[in-house]
């Protein structure tokens, strides 16, 4: 392994099969790079290499199971049969699932080998995994900065080369968002497409499962993995799977791309823009038409996103009282008498169960549902909030009869300083300004890297040509930034073929 970004589920699946690599030594491969910078990184919670070599020795290669023997690394929300889960939330902390994530399950009958579950923001919520309870994840390219969240340890495994693939949870963003971070490539499939079984819930009407992966065309073979009918998520649209490859190396021509215009806004950074114009000239080139879009609700998506995700928070989490997981509160201790049938003292020990296990921002999250919910604000703010979501649907579905792809950056800014956002919790909600039109809307979308900013020495940054990843051992500071595709509900098939477009005259 000579550099970040080189584990490719295909080239592996490739080598696999030719036998010039076995699941063992692959395997072991991860291992090592995981020793060598996981205490510089913090993208796993735990790794569980023992139980992906168990019985590897009777591996045989299966035409029926192309990555069988491949490591991938789970999403601490997303449950493991027999692994803890607890993301990376204290309130959950030595929860071990008796049961797998369908997703999970998937990803397991496929033959892939689980390495690690990665640290993310405590319970989704977060933009840079610095809310984990676990300490923060750091990029792998300055580890001065944060990787993104809330899977932000998801996408610094899959950029450090100790997994092709990861999975994480997208809500508003949080596969996206890390993904450009690190300079892979996240998905975020429509929802209902994948089953959310075995997730747990953060805000159930947004939340989706996707792959963060290095190349387009591995995403969609881990789309294909997890995603077709599940009897255990109703919300699921129960619809078979589908073959991607059949039109992902076709070309754009037939695709007309809608801009998303950002040269007015004074939040997105420079050299976001200035990555952003080059993308779209290049799209002018290879679509079938180019235009310019605006979005009438665009700027009400981050409030009316910040009122119903929490409002949902209130309710998904009220079910953590700290009793059976995580480190309970001993009243006695405190010189109080248990009395389980006094409702006050339950009330006690539930209120300050509650207060110690969860953090800062998730307790804000559910003080600002439930006071989003209550009698007599109920109708001026969540009502509110979902006539937005309303409107920005009717004109989301509007603009599909005009353009097949919107294009906009992943986010308004390259990847952050550690701290420079959690000072503010308003601050670190603009990195998401992007990436919630599409989870209101229930529309599909896919972060691919977009370009590359160069740090100088004061920390001043400007683009550079050069994508050549580097190694960990000996990097210079170069920061990913995104490119962000969006299409109608259900058409991955345009959308994965755009991104590879894209990609393969970029990487
Ligand atoms: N950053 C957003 C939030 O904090 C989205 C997180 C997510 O998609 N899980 O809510």
């Amino acid at each position: 392994m000579d550099g970040l970004n080189d584990l490719k589920m295909e080239k592996l699946a490739d080598e696999l099969k030719r036998g010039a690599l076995h699941p063992r030594n692959l395997i072991q491969q991860c291992n090592k790079q995981v020793d060598r910078i996981e205490s510089a990184i913090n993208a796993l919670n735990r790794e569980t290499f023992d139980r992906a070599v168990a019985r590897i020795d009777e591996w045989q290669y299966d035409p029926a199971r192309p990555f069988s023997g491949i490591p991938y690394v789970q999403k601490d929300n997303i449950c493991t049969t027999g692994i803890a889960t607890d993301c990376s939330s204290m309130i959950l902390q030595g929860f071990v699932p008796p049961y797998a994530a369908t997703v999970d399950a998937r990803a397991l009958q496929a033959g892939f080998r689980l390495i690690g579950k990665s640290n993310m923001d405590e319970f989704s919520m977060g933009s840079s995994t610095e809310y984990s309870a676990w300490g923060p994840t750091m990029n792998p390219w300055d580890t001065g900065r944060v990787p993104g969240g809330s899977s932000g340890g998801s996408a610094a495994a899959v950029a450090s080369g100790m997994a092709p693939l990861a999975f994480g949870s997208d809500t508003g963003g949080s596969v996206r968002q890390p993904a450009a971070f690190c300079g892979c490539v996240g998905l975020r499939p429509t929802y209902g497409r994948v089953s959310r079984w075995g997730l747990i819930a953060f805000a159930s009407s947004l939340d989706q499962i996707g792959p963060i992966t290095n190349t387009v065309r591995d995403a969609a073979h881990a789309l294909m993995v997890i995603e077709g009918p599940d009897e255990f998520d109703s919300t699921l649209v129960q619809r078979p799977k589908e073959n991607y490859f059949e039109t992902i190396e076709n070309g754009m021509s037939d695709l007309r791309v809608g801009v998303l215009d950002v040269s007015f806004a004074d939040w997105v950074d420079t050299r976001v823009k200035e990555s952003f114009e080059k993308n779209v000239a290049w799209f002018d080139g290879h679509a079938k038409s180019l235009q310019e879009i605006s979005i009438k609700s665009f700027d009400m998506i981050l409030a009316a996103y910040y009122i119903i995700a929490p409002a949902e928070v209130s309710s998904n989490l009220a079910r953590f009282d700290g009793i059976q997981y995580g480190p309970s509160v001993d009243l006695k201790e405190e010189g109080k008498e248990v009395d389980e049938n006094t409702a006050a003292d339950l009330m006690d020990f539930y209120r300050k169960n509650r207060g110690q296990g969860f953090g800062p921002e998730v307790t804000r999250r559910i003080m600002l549902g439930t006071f989003a919910l209550s009698s007599g604000y109920y109708d001026a703010y969540y009502q509110r909030a979902q006539k937005v979501r309303s409107r920005l649907r009717a004109e989301m579905d509007k603009l599909w009869t005009d353009v097949d792809v919107i294009i906009s950056p992943t986010s308004p800014t390259p990847p952050f300083m550690l701290e420079s956002a959690t000072v503010d919790p308003y601050e670190m909600y603009q990195a998401d300004r992007f990436v919630l039109m599409q989870a209101m809307a229930g529309c599909p979308a896919i972060s691919v890297n977009g370009g590359w900013t160069e740090i100088d020495d004061d920390g001043v940054t400007k683009l550079v040509k050069s994508k050549r990843r580097n190694c960990f051992g000996k990097y210079t500071k170069r920061l990913p930034i995104g490119l962000q595709l969006t299409t109608a509900p259900f058409m991955e098939g345009n959308l994965l073929r755009a991104a590879r477009t894209f990609e393969r005259e970029h990487v």
